[in-house]
C-alpha cells in the first residue's frame, strides 16, 4: 500500500483512548500528530499532548476548538461523545477535512445527521477497529449463514466500569451482522437484557447481555446454540492499542479515498 504522509488532529486527547491514540501515532510510520484537542470544559487546554500520554513532549499544544487548528491536520481522529463527534463532523465537512470516527452511542437520528457529510468527506466509521474483532465480523456472518435457523443466537459484551452507553457499539454491531446474514432485522429481533417472567425464548430473536466492572477493556462472544451442540465466537481485548493501531492505519488509508463512507472492513480489505 502507498502511504502518504498524514497529518492527523486527537480530538478527546485526555481521554482514554485520546492518549492511546497519540502514543499510537508517535509509533506508526508515515503519520505526524499535528493537533490535539479537548473539551472546552477541560483543564488541560494549553498543556502538551504529548507529555499528557506519557511518551514525553512533542510540542503539539492541547487547544479547545477546532477552528483553532482547521488548517494543520488532513485527518481528525475522534473517539468523544456524539454531541462533540456531530460538532467535529460539520467544522471537517466545512473545511473537506477527513475523518475517523470511533465514537459510540448515537441515536439513529445523530447518526443520520452525521452520515449526511459523507457526501462532502471521507469518513472511516467503525465500532470497533481492532483487526481481531472485524475478522470476528467477517466469521459471524460466515456462521449465521451456515448454521441458520436452526440455533440460538445470544450476544454477551463485558467493558470496564467508566463505559456509559450499552450494549457496546461492538456488540450491536455483531447483532447486525448476524442479523443481516439471516435477513432479520435487529431492530425488532433484539432483546435487551432479560427479567422475570420472560416466557420461553423465541428462536427468531438475538438477545444481549451487557456486564461492566472493573478495567475489563472488551469482552465479546457470539454464542450459537443448537440442540447438542454450540459455537461461540469470542474476542478479547486486553489494551486500548488494538483499537488504537486500527484507528491510526485507517486515518492513512482514507488519505488514498475520495468522499463516501467506509469502515475498517474496507480498510482491511475483508469485504
Ligand atoms: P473517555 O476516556 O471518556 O474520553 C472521551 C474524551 O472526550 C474525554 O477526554 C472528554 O473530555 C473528551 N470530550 C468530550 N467532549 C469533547 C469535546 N467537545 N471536544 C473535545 N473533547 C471532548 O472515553 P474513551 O474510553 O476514550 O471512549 C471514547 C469513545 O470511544 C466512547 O464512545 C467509546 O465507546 C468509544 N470507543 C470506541 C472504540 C472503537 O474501536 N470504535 C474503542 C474504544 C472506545 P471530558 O472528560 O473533559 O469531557
Amino acid at each position: 500500500m502507498t502511504i502518504i504522509a498524514t497529518k492527523i488532529a486527537v480530538t478527546g486527547a485526555a481521554g482514554r483512548m485520546g492518549k492511546t491514540l497519540i502514543e499510537a501515532i508517535s509509533n506508526a510510520e508515515g503519520v505526524e500528530l499535528t493537533a490535539a484537542l479537548e473539551s472546552a470544559e477541560s483543564s488541560l487546554i494549553g498543556a502538551d499532548a504529548g507529555e499528557l500520554a506519557g511518551i514525553g513532549k512533542n510540542g503539539v499544544v492541547i487547544v479547545d476548538d477546532i477552528n483553532k487548528v482547521i488548517n494543520d491536520f488532513d485527518v481528525m481522529i475522534d473517539f468523544t461523545v456524539p454531541a462533540a463527534t456531530l460538532a467535529n463532523a460539520a467544522a471537517c465537512a466545512a473545511a473537506s477535512k477527513k475523518m475517523v470516527i470511533g465514537t459510540t452511542g448515537f441515536t439513529e437520528q445523530q447518526k443520520d445527521q452525521l452520515l449526511a457529510h459523507q457526501e462532502k468527506i471521507s469518513i472511516c466509521m467503525a465500532a470497533n477497529f481492532s483487526v481481531g474483532v472485524n475478522l470476528c465480523f467477517k466469521l459471524l456472518d460466515m456462521a449465521a449463514r451456515t448454521l441458520g435457523d436452526d440455533v440460538d443466537i445470544e450476544v454477551y459484551e463485558a467493558h470496564h466500569r467508566h463505559k456509559v452507553d450499552a450494549p457496546s457499539g461492538t456488540a450491536l454491531r455483531m447483532g447486525e451482522v448476524v442479523a443481516d446474514a439471516l435477513g432479520r432485522d435487529l431492530s425488532t429481533c433484539a432483546v435487551y437484557g432479560r427479567e422475570g417472567q420472560t416466557g420461553a425464548r423465541d428462536r427468531e430473536t438475538i438477545g444481549f447481555a451487557t456486564v461492566r466492572a472493573g478495567d475489563i477493556v472488551g469482552d465479546h462472544t457470539v454464542m450459537f446454540a443448537a440442540d447438542g451442540e454450540r459455537v461461540e465466537i469470542t474476542h478479547k481485548a486486553s489494551s486500548r492499542m488494538s483499537f488504537a493501531r486500527g484507528a491510526v492505519r485507517a486515518a492513512a488509508w482514507l488519505m488514498l479515498n475520495e468522499s463516501g463512507l467506509y469502515d475498517m472492513q474496507d480498510v482491511l480489505a475483508l469485504r
